[in-house]
């Protein structure tokens, strides 16, 4: 990954400020410095009217000179506005020289820092940047951030900023005091903002805090985060990741989806190991009740769905004895997953009319499943795995009478970027897996409807083994496709 900037708002009142130019692009720079009430300093050989204007009400200080370097004294922040590209770069050299950030205006490579587009709802504001790569698509992002922004916001942000320190008397348990502030936004003390009546809006604020429930009350919710892509998160599991304190999440969920949550919650991995499953199980259970008993919110995101194979049930047995509220907010299975990103219909009125969840992660599980009904024909087999189980999986079905003709589709990393599916046949599986070198998670699809990935699959890279691109070797693969 590349380096990515830093984001800060500065405090600029009464901090000096120089700008080096005093054209329109500095007359726009000073006017959003003087709203930061900054004491602007500027240097250049002649102005713009309006900040003449400026200067001759004394609101702002006029060097009439070429910048030299003596004029960074005192400064805290420099802009350099000039239409002269040298001059801009020798003024960024010279702040550089002194360690002082600098922002050359529409010239990222000069300048040390950029100035975001800004949705202004003082004292609430959004600032956007694309770090200099498109600041177009920042200033649409302004646009659409903008029309979507209620207007009770400024108001609302400006109330709560005199009630501050009341609501934190009243609620000094940050939970606590969170669930009451994000219930304001909708509710009695908006509707008399959007009305346009602050005294009264103030009013329904008190009544409110009179009445906040000051009771920390824990809850858990179990989310299932789907397979990995963001786009993949529910809406619900997407609202209980903005509104967690804490996010106990497995390891598998990746950065792209713990994105979503709020940036102040506290993410905390579960690892879990193979062979290390009970342990691991009870450090997360005890987690969950240390949270909930503190009165948080704490969201529990496990991959997939919580309820398939993902030992949700443990999780609120658990809840339920020691008296936690919770919920469970599903997430699409991986079988569901892999089988839409590889085009594999689970059930096709032609080939499958049932279809079965199974997991195969080790020996244990191997042994306690009904071997004759899964070696049924016209039934599709989604099972869930680590890759070392192929073998026996293999040898099993084929015992029992599964044909070793019967097409399968091998999906690693379902539904991410980096998704692989390889196509074959359950005889040569185990061979096949080797081969492409398929690591965890995979997901194994088996059954007639697997041989229509060759021909359906739409997602990521084309399928290895696909009757088209073929080796010699496939010849069961293709004739079974074909
Ligand atoms: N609760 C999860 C499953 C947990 S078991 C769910 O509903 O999806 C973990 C197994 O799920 C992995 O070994 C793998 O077989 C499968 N799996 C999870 N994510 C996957 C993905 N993106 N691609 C392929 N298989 C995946």
């Amino acid at each position: 990954m590349t380096s990515r900037l830093f984001p800060l708002f500065l405090d600029l009142r009464g901090r000096a400020v120089l700008v080096v130019g005093g054209g329109e692009v500095a007359r726009r720079k000073i006017a959003a410095l003087l709203d930061s009430d900054a004491a602007v300093q500027v240097v250049a050989r002649a102005l713009h009217p309006a900040v003449q204007a400026w200067v001759d009400a004394g609101r702002i200080a006029w060097r009439a000179r070429d910048f030299a370097d003596e004029h960074l004294d005192g400064a805290w922040l420099v802009v350099a506005a000039t239409d002269d590209r040298a001059v801009n770069a020798t003024v960024a050299a010279a702040a550089a020289a002194r360690h002082l950030y600098i922002n050359v205006v529409d010239d990222a490579d000069l300048s040390s820092a950029q100035v975001p587009a800004v949705i202004d709802r003082s004292p609430l504001q959004i600032a956007i940047s694309s770090g200099g790569a498109a600041p177009v698509l920042a200033r649409q992002l302004r646009e659409r951030i903008e029309a979507m922004l209620d207007d009770t916001l400024a108001p609302l942000a400006a109330l709560l900023q005199r009630w501050r320190e009341r609501i934190r008397t009243r609620l000094p348990h940050l939970p606590t005091r969170r669930r009451f502030l994000e219930s304001l936004q909708h509710g009695a003390v908006a509707d008399r903002l959007r009305q346009q009546r602050p005294d009264a809006a103030e009013a329904e604020l008190a009544r409110a805090l009179d009445a906040a429930d000051t009771a920390p009350r824990g809850f858990v919710s179990i989310v299932g985060a789907g397979p990995g892509d963001p786009g993949l998160v529910t809406l619900k599991a997407q609202r209980r990741l903005q509104d967690a304190d804490v996010i106990l999440h497995d390891r598998l969920v990746p950065r792209a989806v713990l994105a979503l949550a709020r940036r102040d919650a506290e993410l905390i991995e579960t690892g879990k190991q193979a062979g290390h499953h009970h342990t691991a199980q009870d450090a997360i259970h005890a987690l969950m009740r240390e949270h909930a008993d503190a009165g948080k919110r704490v969201v529990r995101l496990k991959g997939g769905d919580p309820f398939v194979f993902g030992r949700g049930g443990e999780e609120l047995e658990y809840l339920r004895a020691h008296g936690i509220d919770y919920e469970v907010v599903p997430g699409i299975t991986a079988a569901l997953a892999c089988a839409a990103h590889a085009g594999v219909p689970l059930t096709h009125r032609d080939h499958a009319q049932s279809v079965r969840f199974v997991t195969a992660h080790c020996k244990a599980s191997l042994d306690t499943l009904d071997w004759q009904a899964l070696a049924q024909e016209r039934q599709t087999l989604a099972v869930y795995m680590g890759v070392a189980g192929l073998a026996a999986l293999r040898e099993r079905l084929i015992a029992h009478g599964r044909a070793p003709g019967t097409p399968f589709a091998l999906v690693e990393n379902g539904a991410r970027p980096d998704q692989r599916i390889v196509l074959g046949t359950l005889a040569d599986l185990p061979a096949r897996a080797r081969a492409h070198a398929v690591q965890s998670p995979a997901l194994l699809l088996l059954g007639e409807v697997a041989a229509l990935a060759a021909d359906l699959h739409w997602f990521g890279a084309a399928p290895l083994g696909a009757p088209q691109a073929a080796a010699p070797d496939d010849g069961a693969a293709m004739a079974h496709a074909a």
